[in-house]
């Protein structure tokens, strides 16, 4: 079977949609913690299988000899490693045919926080011996145009980027390049750095926003301990407005503007401006 983890998540949910159209329905099956939150796709016919990361023993039926299986990195930031080993030991021990891993752009060159448990992922990966494939994501229009309401509010986009440039693709862009992936030939053993065709910096970023809306956009790049604050004030936990803040550091370093081709080289086709997922996004 084509098997999808996460699959009651946002790209889980594109995954499976993506491989709808290209195999049968009874060949898929979706391993989800919460049968209800899966009902749609059971009524699809997919096959439900029900594991939970953080716990093993309930890993192991979740995977067939033969699986090509897609692990979609967990949300508990924090936790992960345990969790994604649990999933690849698994898959191990049900001798998969491939297992393939949603990590971060740029792999163990990735110098930044919330890049260190999708690196130790991999090496947990390579350790089992499991032919895999590592589809290392950048990010994701969505991070941007689901959170247009301070934006909208402010009539800024404020971060710590600076120049800084961003090569992100839409969550449906990295889906139908996993489905390519789990249901081609000879991407065994290969790592793959998916991006978008277009890196945009933070200014052009917001310029767009104001040329979309007809007001005026700016962009207010301030230092990290004033955006840490700003996102504090929002109600974020400290801990995680650290990790954006060093996200947006990465970025201005460069880290997250590669544009490699390979993410439109595997969907066969151009990647999805950033200018209609934010026009979709205001349309909504
Ligand atoms: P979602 O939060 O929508 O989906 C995460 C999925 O992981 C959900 O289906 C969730 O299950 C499942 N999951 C989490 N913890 C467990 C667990 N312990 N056991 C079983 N399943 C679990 O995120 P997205 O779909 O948007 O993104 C997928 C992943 O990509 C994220 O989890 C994160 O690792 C990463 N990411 C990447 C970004 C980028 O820009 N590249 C941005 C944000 C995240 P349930 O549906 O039951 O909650």
């Amino acid at each position: 079977s084509f098997v999808v983890t996460g699959a009651t998540g946002h790209l889980g949910r594109l995954v499976i949609d993506e491989l709808l159209t290209r195999v049968p329905a009874g060949d898929i099956a979706a391993v989800v913690r919460d049968a209800d939150k899966a009902a749609d796709l059971a009524a699809r016919g997919v096959e439900l299988r029900v594991a939970d990361y953080s716990r093993p023993e309930t890993l192991k039926d979740a995977f067939h000899a033969g699986d090509r299986v897609l692990l979609i990195s967990g949300s508990e930031v924090g936790k992960r490693v345990p969790q994604h080993a649990a999933v690849a030991d698994a898959a191990k021990e049900a001798g998969v045919a491939l297992l393939a891993y949603t990590g971060v752009l740029g792999g163990p060159d990735a110098d930044f926080a919330l890049a260190d448990e999708h690196k130790a992922t991999e090496t947990h990966i390579l350790g089992t011996g499991v032919p895999y494939t590592f589809l290392r994501n950048g990010w994701y229009t969505e991070v941007f145009s689901e959170n247009l309401a301070p934006v909208l509010e402010h009539g800024a986009v404020v971060a710590n980027a600076g120049d800084g440039r961003v090569a992100s693709a839409a969550r449906a862009d990295y889906a139908a390049a996993a489905a390519a992936v789990l249901t081609g030939e000879g991407h065994e053993n290969t790592a793959y750095e998916l991006s978008g065709d277009v890196a945009w910096s933070f200014a052009e970023y917001a310029a767009l926003v104001g040329e979309l809306t007809g007001r005026d956009i700016a962009y207010n790049n301030v230092p990290g301990e004033t955006r840490k604050g700003i996102l504090v004030g929002a109600g974020l936990p400290a801990g995680f407005a650290d990790i954006l803040v060093d996200v947006d550091y990465a970025i201005e370093r460069g880290l997250l503007a590669r544009t490699s081709g390979d993410l439109s080289r595997l969907i066969g086709r151009p990647t999805t401006p950033l200018r209609d997922t934010l026009a979709a996004a205001l349309a909504s």
